[in-house]
């Protein structure tokens, strides 16, 4: 899967959705799993509402098991 396209490239050039005016960045985990798109104005208010862990813990414990033992 290729995680680079998952679909929110085509509105690269739109402004964030919190309403700053600002241009936002894909905000991805240590995983590399895409979270979320936001600026500076609202990435911390976004973030807040995820573990810390995720975005420093590539081996953090989620909802999906991976499979990387056998
Ligand atoms: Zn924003």
């Amino acid at each position: 899967m290729n995680i680079t396209s998952f679909g929110y490239e085509f509105e690269a050039h739109a402004t964030c959705d919190c309403g700053s005016g600002e241009y936002p960045r894909a905000i991805s985990d240590a995983r590399g799993i895409y979270i979320c798109r936001a600026c500076h104005v609202c990435e911390d208010r976004k973030l807040s509402g995820y573990r810390p862990e995720i975005f420093t813990n590539p081996q953090y414990a989620a909802d999906e098991r991976i499979e990387d033992d056998f």
